[in-house]
């Protein structure tokens, strides 16, 4: 048996983010606009505030302007609500991200509404939402992870119409889109999730699986038909006493099994997490050109 293809994320986003960095070059020569994205933090979080380092790094990179906010994890809803009214009407401003989760007291939904579905870069906006769920309406922005999961099957010439895809998972964040977005794609999907009954049959069937769970190792060999083609999203941290930080990232898929069955995979860490950057970035430049009418 052949080991299966690895699916780069890392330089397929690295790619990406370069052909981002030529778009905004030019639309700054031809009509002096550079894009904007506005970012809110809201508590310490520490991984929350890693993601939102990562961003503003992410836009540097590109010549992508950011703007940040931090809050205190005491602040009121009202507080974050009148950063983001001032995001809506700042023109600058072309993507608005709401660093998730909200600390408890916060009503995660009035705010995610409070967004304007012009700059809503993540996709999580209702009617964003609705939109990619429905036929013949197109939703103004696609979360970005799914998005990314998508762009990499795209990218590696793998055929969807048609085809199986299971998605393990069906958060707001990734499963639910991803699933939605395969359907648009003419997939035949299955969607598994914590109550499913034989996940390992159903996803044996498919000719494609995105996984976005939270739980290590959980995807074995058993459960894959060879010749599959495997998208990774979960990021799980495991003890590793040889690793200097006490822990290392693996992935909800058992790469060293899937990879003997499995026809392409995206490794964990370098497969889907570069490409959600990427696609927040595309989505921010996207948004730009649009408000200003520039293709
Ligand atoms: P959530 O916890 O919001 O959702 C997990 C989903 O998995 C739920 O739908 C849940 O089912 C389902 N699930 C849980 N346990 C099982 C099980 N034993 N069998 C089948 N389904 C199960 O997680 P997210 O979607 O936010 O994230 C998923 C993973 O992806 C995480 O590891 C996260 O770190 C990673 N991630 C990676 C990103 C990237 O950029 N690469 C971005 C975002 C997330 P139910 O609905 O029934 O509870």
């Amino acid at each position: 048996e052949t080991p299966a293809k690895v699916i780069d994320g890392k330089s397929v986003a690295k790619q990406i983010r370069d052909e981002i960095n030529a778009e905004v070059a030019r639309m700054k020569d031809a009509i002096g606009i550079v894009p904007g994205l506005a970012v809110i933090l809201v508590g310490d979080r520490k991984d929350s505030a890693t993601y939102v380092r990562n961003k503003k790094k992410a836009c540097d990179s590109v010549g992508i302007n950011s703007f940040e906010v931090r809050l205190p994890e005491d602040s009121t809803e009202q507080e974050v609500l009148k950063f983001i009214s001032g995001f809506n009407d700042d023109s600058s401003v072309h993507g608005i991200l709401v660093q998730l989760p909200l600390p408890p007291h916060m009503h995660e939904q009035n705010i995610l509404n409070a967004v304007s579905i012009e700059k809503d870069v993540d996709g999580f906006h209702p009617l964003n939402i609705g939109r990619l769920a429905m036929r013949g309406r197109d939703p103004l922005f696609v979360p970005c992870t799914p998005k990314g999961c998508i762009e990499l099957l795209h990218r590696y010439g793998v055929p969807i119409k048609g085809k199986r895809a299971v998605v393990i998972g069906r958060s707001n964040i990734v499963g639910m889109p991803a699933a939605l977005l395969l359907q648009r794609e003419d997939a035949t999907i299955s969607i598994v999730h914590s109550r499913t009954k034989n996940p390992e049959e159903i996803t044996r069937q498919a000719d494609i699986i995105i996984s976005a769970v939270g739980q290590p190792n959980m995807v074995r060999g058993s459960w894959i038909k060879p010749g599959a083609v495997i998208i990774d999203v979960g990021i799980n941290p495991v003890e590793d006493e040889k690793s200097p930080r006490g822990y290392r990232l693996v992935g909800d898929v058992c790469y060293e099994e899937a990879s003997q069955i499995a026809s392409a995979i995206t490794p964990v860490p370098g497969g889907v997490g570069p490409m959600t950057i990427a696609m927040l970035l595309s989505n921010t430049l996207v948004s730009a050109k649009r408000v200003h009418n520039f293709q």
